[in-house]
């Protein structure tokens, strides 16, 4: 199994962030493991919403990955985990490195190659292949992401060693509410920013229909301006109609776009109150002959792992689960960025 939508804000056990915050001598609010420990775990009736979740835990998180040694070891605890947890036997992991410089004490070239090294150790000792996607952000200005796009090419992957790729894409995420992807000169910049990336040979996937703040019209926005080999959740979708939808299908279907599906987290983000709609929409994608595969987005935060998000979409298609869920695996191994 391969999970590609993973974040390292929200993948690395608290006991693993408990004790890098406590060796580096951060000053924060916690006192003791127990109540950091809770404060890391995301449960739906806590979390308002998409943005609620963003803005509660990766401040905290990605405060306490935001040194070179920090991001290596939080790296290769995720795939760690994940190998135990599911036995992946591959791994695409997304993060901002302009959100773990520090306000600048750190570089970016320095986060970036001690999260390689990190999975570089991970892919020896698990046996896992693994590559990073950085993540630009709705919520940096433009330049920054600017900077995120030129440190993904300077250090875009030259091939696998050992199993372990480097950089082999780049991502959009953070908060959909502000609806940026309805601004033409916003979209028409990052669209600029992406080909660049595109071109230096790194593929491309974008959070987008992830929650009604971007919708259906964003995700059509998405494609026609970016064009991305895969969209991060993309349920959206489901609340398209007539001709919206069957517009939305057909795009989705001759650009061959993957979409990176992850349940557990779109119920803690509110998004949806429950899973009954997880059946339905993966039968249409199938009927449709839309690529998606499922992913586990944060599964520290929201306490899951890739077995477990199979085991949810399984239960909900019943009777189907078994060729269904092989073609979501299928389709994984064919929508990867890694080598
Ligand atoms: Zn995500």
């Amino acid at each position: 199994m391969h999970d590609l939508h993973i974040h390292l804000g929200g993948a690395v056990p608290s006991a693993v962030l408990w004790e890098t915050l406590r060796d580096n001598g951060l000053q924060t609010e916690f006192e003791d493991f127990t109540r950091f420990h809770e404060s890391l775990t995301a449960r739906p009736d806590e979390v308002k919403s998409l943005d609620d979740f963003l803005g509660r835990y990766f401040k905290v998180t990605e405060e306490i990955q935001s040194s070179p040694s920090a991001a290596s070891v939080s790296a290769y605890q995720v795939v760690a985990k994940a190998y135990r947890r599911a036995r992946i036997s591959a791994i695409e992991l997304r993060f901002n490195p302009m959100k773990r410089v520090r306000h600048g004490l750190h570089t970016m070239d320095a986060i970036i190659l001690a999260v390689m090294q990190g999975l570089e150790r991970a892919s020896l000792h698990y046996g896992v292949a693994t590559g990073i996607i950085l993540s630009l952000g709705r919520d940096l200005p433009l330049e920054a992401n600017w900077q995120v796009v030129e440190a993904a090419i300077k250090w875009r992957s030259r091939g696998a060693l050992n199993g372990a790729n480097g950089v082999v894409g780049i991502d959009m995420a953070g908060p959909e509410s502000r609806s940026l992807e309805m601004s033409k000169p916003w979209l028409g910049e990052v669209a600029t920013m992406m080909g660049k990336a595109r071109e230096a040979g790194l593929k491309i996937t974008y959070h987008v229909g992830e929650s009604e703040g971007t919708g259906p019209e964003g995700m059509r926005r998405v494609i026609d301006a970016i064009r991305p080999d895969r969209i991060g959740h993309g349920i959206e979708l489901r609340r398209a109609q007539g001709r919206e939808r069957s517009a939305l299908v057909s795009r989705l279907h001759d650009e061959g776009i993957c979409l990176e599906l992850c349940p557990t987290v779109n119920r803690v983000t509110r998004v949806v109150p429950d899973f009954a709609w997880l059946g339905p929409f993966v039968r249409e994608l199938a009927d449709h002959d839309l690529p998606f595969c499922i992913n586990t987005d944060n599964p520290y935060l929201v306490h899951t792992n890739l077995r477990k998000e199979h085991e949810i979409v399984g239960r909900e298609l019943g009777d189907d689960a078994g060729p269904l869920l092989e073609l979501a695996v299928r389709h994984a191994e064919r929508h990867r960025f890694l080598q």
